[in-house]
Formats: C-alpha cells, sequence, structure tokens
C-alpha cells in the first residue's frame, strides 16, 4: 500500500492544508503503507520558496514521507509520452474555446456533470472553423474525446459516488498538461494505491477514473476527506487570520499545540508529546472520523 500526499506549492499551508495532510497521513501510516511527497508545480502561481516552508511546517508538526520528494516539473516527458499516446489513438481534439465562451455554452443540463463540464463546441468544427482558429495564432488546448460516460466510484469515506466525464482538458493552451491528467500519470508512475484528500476534488475524480481505466491503469481508492470552513461556512483562506503555522507560533501556542488542535478537530485525543503519535497511528479509526466539515473558530 502506497499513500501520498500533493500540495502545490503556491502559498504557506493553512491549518485546513494541514489537516488534510495529516489525514492523508494518518490514513497510510496506520496501516503500515509507504507515504509519498509529490509537489504538484505546474501551476503559474507556484513561488520557490514554498516548497522548503511547506516540507518544513508538515515535519515541524510530526509528520515524515518516505523517499525522495518527487516534483512534477522534473516530469513533463511522462506526461507528454501519455498525451502522445491518446493523441495517436485519436482520443483527443483541439479546442480554441475561451473560458468565457466555455461557461456561456455550458454542457446541457445534466446532474451528474462536474461543475463547468464542457460542451464540446469544438469537437463539431468545420474544416474551414479549424483553419480560421489556426490563422489566428492563439493555441489550443487539447481536450479528451468522451462520450458523456458515467463513473460509478466507492469512495472510502463518503460512499457510492457516480459522475459523467465531460471531454475535460489534457492540455493547456501554454503546453501545460492539465491536474486531472498529470495526476493519473504519476499516482500510477508513483505507485500510490490510496488516494487521500480534499472532498472539493471529487466531483473530478470520475474524470481521472475514466482516464485511468482509457490508459490501461489500475485506479488508486478514494478517501475524500471534507475542507476546513471559517465561521461564515466558507472555505478557511490566509485572509480569514491567524490559519498558519507561523500564525499560530506568533501567538504563542507550541507546534504539539497545533498539531493537538487538528487532532481534537478529527476527534481523535490529544496527546502530550509528538512521541505518543504512534499511538494515535495505532489506535486510527476512519470510521470514527467526524463526517461535516470542520468550522475554524479562530
Ligand atoms: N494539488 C492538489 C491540491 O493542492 C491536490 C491534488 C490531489 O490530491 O489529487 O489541492
Amino acid at each position: 500500500m502506497t499513500g501520498r500526499w500533493a500540495p502545490s506549492p503556491t502559498g504557506e499551508f493553512h491549518l485546513g492544508n494541514l489537516r488534510t495532510g495529516l489525514l492523508a497521513w494518518l490514513f497510510a501510516r496506520s496501516r503500515q503503507a509507504n507515504f509519498l511527497w509529490r509537489f504538484e508545480d505546474l501551476d503559474g502561481a507556484v513561488r520557490p520558496e514554498f516548497y522548503d516552508l511547506q516540507l518544513r511546517d508538515f515535519q515541524s508538526i510530526g509528520l515524515d514521507w518516505d523517499g525522495p520528494v518527487v516534483r512534477q516539473s522534473e516530469r513533463l516527458k511522462l506526461y507528454k509520452d501519455a498525451l502522445e499516446e491518446l493523441k495517436r489513438r485519436g482520443l483527443t481534439y483541439r479546442c480554441w474555446c475561451t473560458r468565457r465562451e466555455i461557461l456561456e455554452a455550458t454542457a446541457a443540463p445534466h446532474a451528474q456533470l462536474p461543475e463547468g463540464a464542457y460542451s464540446g463546441t469544438c469537437r463539431k468544427l468545420t474544416a474551414k472553423q479549424i483553419s480560421d482558429h489556426e490563422r489566428s495564432g492563439r493555441n489550443p488546448a487539447l481536450r479528451l474525446v468522451t462520450e458523456g460516460q458515467t463513473v460509478q466510484l466507492q469512495d472510502r469515506q463518503l460512499g457510492a459516488f457516480s459522475g459523467a466525464v465531460d471531454d475535460f482538458v489534457l492540455c493547456r493552451g501554454d503546453s501545460t498538461p492539465s491536474y486531472n491528467l498529470v495526476v493519473v500519470i504519476d499516482d500510477a508512475e508513483m505507485g500510490v494505491t490510496e488516494v487521500v484528500r480534499g472532498d472539493d476534488l471529487l466531483p473530478s475524480t470520475p474524470r481521472q477514473v475514466y482516464l485511468s481505466e482509457l490508459l490501461g491503469i489500475q485506479s488508486p481508492t478514494y478517501a475524500h476527506v471534507p475542507l476546513v470552513l471559517n465561521e461564515s461556512g466558507n472555505r478557511l483562506a490566509k485572509r480569514d487570520g491567524a490559519v498558519t503555522l507561523s500564525d499560530r507560533l506568533m501567538l504563542g501556542e507550541s507546534e504539539l499545540d497545533v498539531l493537538n488542535h487538528l487532532l481534537s478537530s478529527l476527534a481523535i485525543p490529544n496527546i502530550g508529546s509528538f512521541q505518543e503519535l504512534h499511538e494515535v497511528v495505532q489506535d486510527f479509526e476512519p470510521r470514527n472520523l467526524p463526517t461535516s466539515a470542520w468550522v475554524f473558530d479562530l
């Protein structure tokens, strides 16, 4: 068994990120599984200082990982090969739609499609339209050809989930491979068998399962966990106040206090020292985790 944590180095972690990371770590370590770290750093908002800061914060609250840290930015060849394979199999097409056009032409209402699902406009272009687009000089995105298939999956925390798959982006117009492509390739290549992550990613999971099947990859199991909310019920963000580890330390809390705060939010008893984390791991039982979002009270 192998678990992983795949943050984007686009900022300092807040307690919500650390709590999801702690959960991914607990799921893996409680079954003596490997636990890998992958930086999802293909995003334009990545900043170099956050790689080390994120690793340090994770370690400061007593957590660890195995093996070398993986960076997606160093693995572009892997993604390119997968794209070439899909192209060769005739499973891709070019799309020149702008974000606005996509929103305006939202796919026909379909309860099971993810928000912002693509309606397939560029799949039906005439030769003339294609050559006009080519002359425009704008670089097209590459999309996957799908038939609105419905994918069912069994989430360890949330139970059965079913969702339809749209013609999602595989590679953006600026040549960056998309999240939904790289997550599938990376988890397979790294031997990840269990994905634990925030439940905001659940609607995209059918896309990933579908792509795995196309590529002959066995999907990992999934456990989606609730995000942390602020007092107004929105996803916790840095602007909400003292929400990063360094903010909490400035307030006079210790790293152990912060870990205990996170453990309390998971209905796990507090510990007196980091050495006791191994007991937390031994007693960890996903069935006992709270099923609703944690509202962070500042
Ligand atoms: N990089 C994503 C994030 O930071 C996580 C993606 C995943 O776990 O699949 O939210």
